[in-house]
């Protein structure tokens, strides 16, 4: 018969390191967090992800329209440069992912998957979002053999071949776009006959002899032996299908929230954003901001991300200052209690 004693349920983890600010994500937002809290005394522990560091940035090419760079910037020399700002002015980044908060009361809790505890009694939510899936069940099985959602990624192994993108946004026109160096062909499949891209997007897109549209078509299925040889097309008006050939496929429609790790403790929308009291960064949980993708359905910039990082961490600067001078004031009361 076993004598082990059994885990309390509650039992308290042995090394808890303790912080002022924890801000959870690198994107855009999160490192902009965290040079302005960094900037301002408050050391923030940044917990940067494993391998999503960095945010979506890391994944893109050039990136024109960020202010500052008139000939543009590569996605990924711009996340290292925010990451090293923030680390001049004394945030620490771990590149390790979290995988599970504690969100209320005072004191806000942190597991990583190191299995590291870090405590603080504010937190920034950057966790941005991810990439949106078709939902066929083939594509999961193809992916990584023909079916992938980043062309600088994965653009190299489609030399000469057949490519099909789909979406219609600015992801969907700058995946082509790149794709074509690669590429023989890009064929852009567009659920309906308009673009929901810029027009300077749009246009690049229509301007390059090597891509074609497929409009009002869903991809309804995708086949192969092992990878990707083609897919059936579906008209969206009339439900008629067709085969197409293509050996690579390019999923750029769009992406979801990443906020599975915080629902059920902060609230979040319909859509499964993180709801925040605008134009603050406040969520429901006093000591809990967010900011950036998680929080923004409507705009999804790396400056709009950026602005509303640096939003957050001066919320977060504020209500430790008032913390600050609550406990100063609390102190002062014992120390020096009045005389009725
Ligand atoms: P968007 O949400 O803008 O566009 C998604 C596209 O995918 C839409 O055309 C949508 O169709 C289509 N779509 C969505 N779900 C499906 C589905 N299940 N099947 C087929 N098609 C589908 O997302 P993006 O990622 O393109 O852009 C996000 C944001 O990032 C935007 O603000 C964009 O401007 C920005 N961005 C900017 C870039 C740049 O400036 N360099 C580059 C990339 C993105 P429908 O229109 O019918 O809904």
């Amino acid at each position: 018969m076993s004598t082990k004693t059994p885990k309390p349920e509650n039992a308290e983890p042995k090394n808890v390191a303790t912080h002022q600010l924890i801000i959870i994500g690198s994107g855009p937002a999160g490192y902009t967090a965290a040079i302005y809290a960094a900037r301002a005394g408050l050391n923030p522990l940044v917990l940067a992800g494993s391998v999503t560091a960095g945010g979506a940035l890391m994944n893109t090419t050039e990136v024109e329209n960020f202010p500052g760079f008139p000939e543009g910037i590569q996605g990924p020399e711009l996340m290292d440069g925010l990451q090293q700002q923030a680390e001049r002015f004394g945030a620490q980044v771990v590149f390790d992912d979290v995988t599970d908060v504690q969100l209320k009361g005072h004191l806000k809790r942190v597991v990583t998957g190191a299995g590291e505890t870090h405590e603080a009694p504010a937190v920034i939510l950057a966790t941005g979002s991810a990439y949106k899936e078709l939902g066929l069940p083939e594509e999961k099985k193809f992916s990584g053999h023909g079916v992938s959602w980043c062309a600088t990624c994965d653009g190299f192994f489609f030399r000469d071949q057949d490519i099909i993108v789909v979406g219609g946004g600015d992801s969907a026109m700058e995946e082509a776009t790149f794709l074509t160096r690669f590429g023989k062909t890009v064929t852009i499949v567009v659920r309906k006959g308009e673009l929901r891209a810029s027009r300077i997007m749009a246009q690049r897109a229509k301007d390059n002899p090597k891509i074609s549209f497929a409009w009002h078509s869903a991809v309804s299925a995708i086949h192969g032996d092992g990878k990707v040889s083609g897919v059936t097309l579906k008209d969206t008006r009339t439900g008629e299908t067709r085969e197409q050939d293509a050996t690579g496929i390019f999923v750029a429609i769009g992406h979801v929230p990443r906020t599975e790790l915080v629902a059920g403790q902060v609230e979040l929308d319909g859509e499964g954003y993180i709801r925040v009291d605008s134009p603050t960064t406040c969520t429901n949980l006093t000591g809990v901001f967010a900011c950036g993708d998680a929080v923004d359905h409507r705009y999804r910039q790396a400056i709009t991300a950026a602005g509303t990082g640096c939003a957050a961490a001066l919320d977060a600067e504020r209500y430790l200052a008032a913390l600050d001078d609550a406990d100063s004031i609390a102190t002062a009361l014992v120390e020096e209690p009045t005389h009725a």
